[in-house]
């Protein structure tokens, strides 16, 4: 069996992210529908045992360092932090990306448990169009979420924005602005085609490099140099005030240096965001299957990857979950 996880064209897989669950306080209208959510019963859903169990197959067969807790809202689901004492005891670098809602409540538990790094989701600075966004009221929860993560000592601690055309892109440097102000890196993320209603175009998507040139007009930029396969593009201020992140996922794709598997809440194992196939390791594992087995349905699925997704081209097939299902 082979030791890394390699696909056919040569990229080795070491980024592991993992659904904890698909639930979520929120309901950001580009990750899920508004009404009539249907929760995963409980049953499906992989218990601390089998999410430690598959992460523990990946870094110990495949040499996979790094993952990334992810929903769903990775905070709804109870006892979080016991499940990052034991992927940590793993060795693995451990960050978590959550709606910030609970952090004020949460980060010095999930530090205390080993959490090192942390992203919080954040489209707007107004709470009236944090509502509309995240069919929620609490801006200030999130906002206070974030300066807990900070005086928690997780590091770094990252914004991530989805940018949408006519919705909040004229927030943009408003954001760079809170990033600089609160000494946090904004990742600036272009709308991606997993929103559950299905309303997505192309129209809505803000190019990377419109939002780079919004920024660099107020406060002057400059491109970092690539060092690693991570989405992100990143630019510094060139007045040393910290660094922003694009990824410009639609606009100039990065699957050719992807290095990224995921598992779902109920344990199937993706090799794409937007892959139309899934590999059921929930069934296996509870049919009594050995970490053999496990660890070459995983070999074979990343054999198998595609060289990249296909999002503007006519045979592009959206995923059959969205976002807060497949774990973003
Ligand atoms: N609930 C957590 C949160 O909001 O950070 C974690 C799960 S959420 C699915 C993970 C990330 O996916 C968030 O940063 C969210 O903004 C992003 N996301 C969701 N739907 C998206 C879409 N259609 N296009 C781009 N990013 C999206
Ligand atoms: Fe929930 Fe995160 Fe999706 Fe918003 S982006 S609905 S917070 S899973």
């Amino acid at each position: 069996m082979p030791t890394e996880l390699v696909d056919s064209f040569g990229r080795v897989h070491r980024d592991l992210r993992v659904s904890v669950t698909d639930r979520c306080n929120f309901r950001c209208s580009y990750c899920m529908p508004t009404e009539g959510m249907v929760w995963q019963p409980r049953d499906e859903i992989l218990t601390f045992e089998e999410i430690e169990r598959i992460v523990r197959v990946a870094v110990e067969r495949f040499g996979v360092r790094s993952v990334r807790l992810t929903g769903g809202e990775p905070t709804v689901r109870a006892h979080l932090p016991v499940l990052i004492g034991r992927l940590s005891a793993l060795g693995v670098d451990l960050a978590l990306t959550t709606n910030g809602s609970s952090l004020s409540l949460l980060a010095e538990d999930l530090v205390a448990a080993g959490l090192s790094r942390i992203n919080v989701s954040l489209d707007s600075l107004r709470a009236d169009r944090f509502a509309t966004i995240t069919g929620r009221h609490g801006l200030d929860r999130v906002l206070e979420g974030i300066d807990a993560a900070v005086a928690a000592g997780l590091a770094p601690v990252k914004i991530n924005m989805v940018v949408m055309a006519g919705v909040n892109d004229d927030e943009v440097v408003d954001m760079a602005a809170f990033g600089r102000r609160r000494g946090v890196e904004v990742r600036f993320i272009e709308f991606m085609p997993l929103d559950a209603q299905q309303a997505w175009v192309d129209g809505d998507v803000v190019p990377a490099a419109s939002i780079v040139a919004a920024i660099d007009e107020v406060y002057p930029l400059e491109s970092v140099p690539r060092t690693s396969s991570a989405p992100a593009q990143q630019w510094r201020y060139r007045d040393g005030a910290g660094s922003i992140g694009v990824i410009p996922t639609v606009t100039e794709s990065f699957c050719s240096t992807c290095d990224r598997v995921r598992l779902t809440a109920d344990g199937q194992f993706r090799t794409c965001l937007f892959a139309t196939d899934e590999h059921d390791l929930r069934g296996l594992m509870r049919g009594g299957a050995s970490d053999d087995q496990l660890a070459a349905v995983m070999t074979s699925a990343v054999e198998g990857k595609w060289a990249g997704h296909q999002i503007g081209q006519v045979h592009f097939i959206r995923p059959r979950r969205s976002m807060s299902q497949i774990g973003g």
